[in-house]
């Protein structure tokens, strides 16, 4: 196993080990604006991702990207399984030719396009996009900066409480109208779990 892959397995364990610590609180997010199940079907995929982390680790990983995104897709249900899927499968195609860590920017952008196209939704709705555009406007920004990661962390964090205030227009929460402002969503949340799980990951291995 090359350092490469076993360092993308590793990212994938702790990030699916901290969505599924994180259900709970998923749950009581969804609880408020949408049906409270965010949490069980996080959990659900991320299980699943972990039954396949011994296959995920040995293949390349733009196909190990994809089975990721075809797990979730099969797993998560809700909205978020198919936006989950869509994005780690897109990322997956957009990472063959390209390489980690240079071409983090496109392939994370490739992954960001596939969601707001799948959701037709935009970032300023109050879904996961309003944690994946900033943190792809950091990539982007702050590319080849030392802080990248502390920089990226703080971005998610950041963005995933400015969606408090937001009105939600897309998803289940759209349906409370001006209701659902004043509460974090929870995708977004679940967007920030995953992100700063993969950031400490690596800020561990520097
Ligand atoms: P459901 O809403 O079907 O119960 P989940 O609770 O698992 O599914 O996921 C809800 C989350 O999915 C929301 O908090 C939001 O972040 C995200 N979401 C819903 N619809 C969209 C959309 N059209 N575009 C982007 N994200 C969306
Ligand atoms: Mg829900």
């Amino acid at each position: 196993m090359t350092l490469q892959a076993e360092t993308f397995k590793s990212l994938v364990r702790v990030a699916a080990e901290r969505v599924i610590a994180s259900a709970p609180e998923l749950t009581a997010l969804d609880q408020a604006i949408g049906d409270g199940d965010h949490g069980t079907n996080m959990k659900r995929g991320f299980e699943a991702v972990l039954g396949k982390l011994d296959t995920i680790g040995e293949q390349p990983l733009n196909e190990a990207l994809k089975t990721i995104g075809r797990t979730l897709v099969m797993t998560v249900g809700g909205a978020s399984g198919p936006l989950y899927g869509s994005f780690f499968l897109a990322a997956g195609d957009a990472l063959t030719g390209k390489n980690l860590p240079e071409d983090i920017a496109e392939v994370f952008g490739s992954g960001v396009n596939a969601v707001s196209a799948r959701g037709r939704s935009h970032a300023g709705e109050k879904t996961m996009l309003d944690v994946l555009v900033p943190v792809l406007e950091t990539l982007k920004a702050d590319a080849g900066r030392a802080d990248l990661i502390a920089r990226v962390r703080v971005t998610a964090s950041e963005a995933v409480a400015k969606t408090a205030p937001m009105q939600a227009t897309k998803g289940r929460a759209s349906f409370l109208g001006a209701r659902s402002v004043g509460h974090i969503d929870p995708g977004a949340q679940s967007s920030c779990v995953l992100v700063d799980a993969v950031c400490s990951t690596l800020e561990g291995r520097q």
